[in-house]
């Protein structure tokens, strides 16, 4: 589903973020990319919702060279992968319900569609008791789930996560997880980038380490070493 050819990506300054990446992801799979920070996670996930392009190599979705995707559609890519980031990045002035909403009303779905499948994915997530809730009634795992149920509203064939858990304690981290695992479950392509062991050990699935740019390891049911 998701396959990097021989990914290099330099920024600004020929700095070197990622050096001749081949990587297969196939559909349902959940893969942890793992690593120090600044090791090239958080650049190998934005190439995959084609926020930066590759310098040399191609990065393929469902067989179709991003590169080939014009400008304009980008957007209809953008659509088959949900994102969630360390900061929960929510609207401080909605709601659970109306920051969930608002991503569906962005792109001009119809309301009755709003009001049957905003309740349904923050059940899903576990807060279908806390809908009318603002951000700063919530918890931060609680916050993160807000920022989970946004980023499935669409139905995505991807999740990418990038350092989902950084801002959270160890038991909401965990419940992050597990609620990864069971997206996943429900079938759900998913894509953990993390520094945190336990959370990586946790999910028990494959893992893909990096180390300054290029990939080191990559254990089909894999633990991270690296203390
Ligand atoms: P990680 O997510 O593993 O911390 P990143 O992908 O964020 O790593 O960064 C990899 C390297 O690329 C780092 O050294 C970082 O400083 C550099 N880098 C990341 N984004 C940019 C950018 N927009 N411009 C220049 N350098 C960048």
């Amino acid at each position: 589903m998701i396959k990097f050819d021989q990914v290099t990506k330099k920024y600004k300054d020929d700095f070197v973020a990622l050096e001749d990446i081949s990587l297969e992801i196939k559909e349902g799979e959940f893969v942890s990319i793992v690593g120090q920070s600044g090791a090239g996670k958080s650049t190998l996930l934005r190439l995959v919702y084609a926020e930066e392009m590759p310098t040399a190599g191609a990065v393929y979705f469902n067989e179709k060279s991003l590169d080939s995707i014009s400008r304009r559609k980008l957007p209809f890519h953008r659509r088959n992968i949900g994102t969630v980031f360390q900061d929960f990045k929510l609207l401080p002035k909605k709601t659970a319900f109306e920051n969930v909403a608002y991503a569906l009303e962005a792109c001009g779905a119809p309301k009755n569609e709003i009001l049957e499948d905003v309740p349904q994915i923050l059940e899903i997530v576990g807060l279908g008791e806390k809908m009318e809730k603002f951000p700063h009634e919530l918890s931060g795992g609680e916050q993160q789930r807000v920022a989970m149920a946004r980023a499935l509203i669409h139905k995505p064939l991807v999740i990418v996560a990038d350092e989902p858990t950084g801002n959270l304690d160890p038991v909401s981290s965990a419940e992050i997880v597990e609620l990864l695992l069971k997206i996943n479950n429900l079938g759900t392509t998913v894509l953990l980038a993390s520094h945190d062991k336990d959370i990586v050990n946790k999910a028990a699935k494959r893992v893909v380490v990096l180390e300054r740019g290029k990939i080191i390891a990559d254990d089909a049911k894999g633990k991270y070493k690296i203390s």
